[in-house]
């Protein structure tokens, strides 16, 4: 096991070096790296330079993925995979998806070339944020055979398809078979920000995932009658900006009254759009979520129901249309039965939490047992300049991920579940 001392340095080395492929930016100034951009390249050089280092072999799949593989003491070894993604936001922070990746480096360095039972693949994922194709995960979608081709023809704004990205980049769209998961793979871990407040508010360094929440969007139109706002009476106005702010209400009360929901009314747009005109039209979204789909769809239910008799009570048209509906993933259990004895062996609480976020992990859960180690956020601030991580946080999952790969070194049932394709 490596001492504290050298953990903190690694710790240290791992940030550093978020803060390096920081500057591999297609914006002067602020951070965004999007699928296949030229600066994707340059970070894919800096991290083979460390993988190879460490005593990788390092190639970069048909999607684009960066893919390391640090052999195992034997050629027929299963192997772990560690990883996260490359890509970001506009305007990002250094750490969302890049400390998932610099981590597994360092985890690599700090066995100093000793083999282990099972080899260890870490994967920089090309596209998780979906920012360039408006469709996210395009790379962790290449490792579970879902990079079909309808969704290589997604197009950005510019016209320009995934499968025109990928040759553009130099690489070939007809091999993105041979990107799929090794079929001897027995886990993914990935390791990443929280991106909100609850690790910070708790005061604890680390998380362990045991679910990603379920997703509903929806679009709710209230139509009304547009009239003057001095000569129309209240009683005799169909005003769908006030049967929207009831409704609005009663969806937070929602998700108040059930553990763990969380309801968003994210944008309004009222027409005309007048200080002296009785709203006619209301359009409000709606984002819904929570870890179990039939919580998730109980209360989509209710809300709709609100919507429904509010604007019949007043009068009002509603139209409305589900825009997406993503099922919740469970992370594997015995994986974090795993994560949570090495937390505890490191000295950290064990705390168990569900991520509100969409990851790569929940991709890979399709088909490897898969789940995450949260690092907190200091003040709860992600896809933003400001958002940081702690030394000593980053430390504690490097402890943390050693522990882990010396419980998997010595537990053969737990290598044995491996995944056959
Ligand atoms: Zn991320």
């Amino acid at each position: 096991m490596p001492t504290l001392g050298s953990t903190t340095s690694r710790a240290e080395q791992a940030i550093a070096r978020c803060k390096t492929l920081a500057a591999f930016s297609e914006d002067s100034g602020s951070i965004r790296r999007t699928f296949l951009s030229p600066p994707m390249r340059h970070c894919h050089r800096e991290l083979t330079n460390w993988l190879l280092a460490a005593g990788a072999e390092v190639k970069v799949d048909a999607a684009g993925n960066l893919r390391a593989f640090y052999a195992a003491e034997k050629s027929d070894a299963p192997r772990l995979l560690l990883g996260s993604h490359l890509d970001t936001v506009p305007n990002a922070g250094a750490y969302d998806g890049i400390l998932g990746v610099t981590i597994a480096i360092s985890l690599l360095e700090s066995l100093q070339g000793r083999r282990l039972p099972f080899g260890i693949e870490v994967v920089g994922f090309s596209e998780e944020e979906g920012v360039r194709f408006g469709a996210p995960f395009i790379g962790s979608r290449a490792l579970v055979g879902r990079l079909d081709e309808t969704f290589l023809n997604t197009q950005d704004r510019n016209g320009i398809s995934i499968r025109s990205a990928i040759k553009e980049f130099g690489l070939s769209p007809t091999e993105i078979p041979h990107a799929k998961i090794h079929a001897d793979t027995f886990a993914y871990l990935e390791f990443h920000i929280e991106q909100g407040p609850v690790l910070d508010s708790l005061q604890l360094p680390l998380g362990v995932v045991e679910a990603i929440a379920g997703q509903t969007r929806m679009e709710f139109v209230f139509v009304g009658h547009a009239n003057h706002a001095g000569t129309t009476p209240m009683h005799l106005r169909r005003d769908a900006i006030a049967v929207a702010a009831e409704w609005i209400i009663a969806v937070e009360r929602t998700a108040h009254n059930e553990p763990q929901l969380v309801a968003t009314v994210g944008k309004i747009e009222a027409k005309p759009g007048a200080t002296n005109v009785i709203a006619g039209e209301v359009r409000v979204t709606l984002d819904l979520r929570h870890r179990t789909n039939q919580i998730r769809e109980r209360a989509t239910a209710a809300v709709t129901k609100f919507a429904e008799e509010i604007a019949g009570r007043r009068g009002i048209k509603l139209q409305k249309r589900e825009l997406l509906s993503q099922q919740a993933v469970e992370m594997d259990n015995s994986l974090v039965g795993e994560i949570e004895n090495a937390m505890r062996s490191a000295g950290c609480a064990a705390h168990r939490m569900v991520s509100g976020a969409g990851h790569d992990a929940m991709i890979l859960a399709e088909q490897v047992p898969a789940a995450m180690i949260f690092l907190r956020s200091p003040g709860g601030i992600s896809h933003d300049p400001a958002e940081s991580v702690i030394t000593e946080d980053v430390a504690l999952a490097l402890k943390c991920g050693s522990l882990l790969l010396h419980q998997f070194a010595n537990s053969t049932a737990f290598q044995k579940r491996t995944y056959r394709a």
